[in-house]
């Protein structure tokens, strides 16, 4: 055995749900996880309540969440449809980690934050989703900010059209066509390239969106990627073990789904490996597949199954590294906090000491044979801002 002393990760990706939801996590509980995984600092997606739109949401949601946070922090700012250069300039600021855009999400008013509506609708509470249009009209804003813009990407009118009613799996891969993210991704990086402000498409998922993905590096987009371990590491034959638990959007696919994933983060092609870390009640869960929430845990487990990904399939567990700490911390402007130790001949258990408030996840039951011993990290997570 030998024992890595590697850099703390940042997982670029979690829904720690502060302030909106504690009934799914909050910022200790996902502190909690975070650090027994080796994750030292999460970048947190903004469709908590209220959502931060503006750079004084952000810094409120800032102040809200130092008080539980166990490992450092950066914040994402939302993007609406009707956001304005002055509200992005705002929350760039104030410290925002970047702009995400929810293709198919609309702004809920009264809620004060988006909601999955992928059909469209006339309620007057509801403020339509950003489109492309959206991001080509702010596009020189978000170029000469410099910040990264994630998008969510599945075309919103591809969904609409396949929607169907949802009984299996299969009706479910059928209902979110593999199209849907290869037109989104297709579109967003000419919105990109026109303007030249730079996209960083989130949890790729499939064989037709990496496709996109290489074009549009190849056209010299200014470009990057991330990918879960649950797309390098799943498919639709987990269904069988996983059911409703291994629901999320975008889906688990098929096995050459899974190879066309794999093999573009092995050559450099996807960027990064964060967890989309979406907790949900049990209740939320577990009902039938059409009705369950999609969303799982993750962070706990993405170092371990970061690392056997790379041992078993690059050659090399360090190859890791590069996914979860060096490029994020190059995307985001961000430094890796602490360091972390991990027996490399231990076996993990995705699922067993699961620290979140739901503890449940798509992973569960899968063995990595890494095993995080001590975190070597300030105890008192920080906000982190990008350093540009
Ligand atoms: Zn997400």
């Amino acid at each position: 055995m030998t024992v890595l002393r590697l850099p703390g990760a940042i997982d670029g990706h979690v829904h720690g749900r502060d302030p909106g939801y504690p009934e799914k996590e909050d910022f200790a509980s996902l502190s909690a996880a975070a650090r027994a995984g080796g994750v030292t600092t999460v970048l947190d997606m903004p469709n908590n309540v209220p959502a931060p739109d503006t750079g004084e949401a952000l810094t409120l949601k800032a102040a809200f969440v130092a008080e539980r946070a166990g490992v450092n922090y950066g914040l994402w700012g939302l993007l609406r449809s009707s956001s304005t250069s002055d509200q992005l300039r705002g929350l760039a600021e104030a410290g925002a980690i970047g702009f995400k855009a929810y293709l198919g999400y609309a702004y809920r008013f009264s809620a004060r934050t988006v909601t999955y509506t992928p059909g469209g609708s006339a309620d007057e509470d509801l403020e339509p989703p950003p489109s492309y249009e959206t991001l080509d009209r702010l596009g020189p804003a978000l170029a000469s900010l410099g910040l990264p813009v994630a998008v969510h990407a599945e075309d919103p009118a591809i969904l609409r059209e396949a929607a169907r009613p949802v009984g299996s799996y299969a009706d479910l891969l059928e209902s979110r066509p593999a199209e849907a993210e290869a037109t989104a991704i297709r579109r967003c990086a000419e919105v990109a390239r026109r303007h030249g402000f730079r996209l960083h498409v989130v949890h790729v998922a499939s064989a037709l969106g990496v496709g996109e993905v290489r074009r549009a590096r190849a056209a010299d987009t200014p470009l990057t990627a991330e990918t879960c371990p649950q797309y390098l590491w799943l498919c639709d034959a987990d269904f069988e073990r996983a059911g409703p638990w291994m629901k999320m959007y975008p889906l688990i696919r098929t096995a050459s789904d899974r190879e066309a994933v794999r093999a573009a983060l092995l050559d450099g092609v996807i960027d990064t490996v964060g967890t989309d870390h979406a907790p949900h009640t049990a209740a939320e869960k577990d009902r039938p597949l059409e009705a369950a929430h999609a969303g799982s845990p993750g962070v706990q487990w993405l170092y371990v199954a970061a690392l056997e990904f790379a041992r078993r399939f690059g050659g090399d567990a360090l190859l890791a590294v590069r996914w979860v700490a060096e490029r994020p911390a190059e995307i985001f402007g961000v430094s890796p906090n602490g360091w972390v130790e991990i027996d490399d001949a231990a076996v993990t258990v995705a699922g067993d000491g699961a620290l979140s408030r739901q503890p449940r996840s798509a992973l569960d039951g899968l063995e990595f044979g890494f095993r995080v011993l001590r975190v070597d990290a300030p105890p008192a997570g920080r906000w982190v801002r990008p350093t540009g």
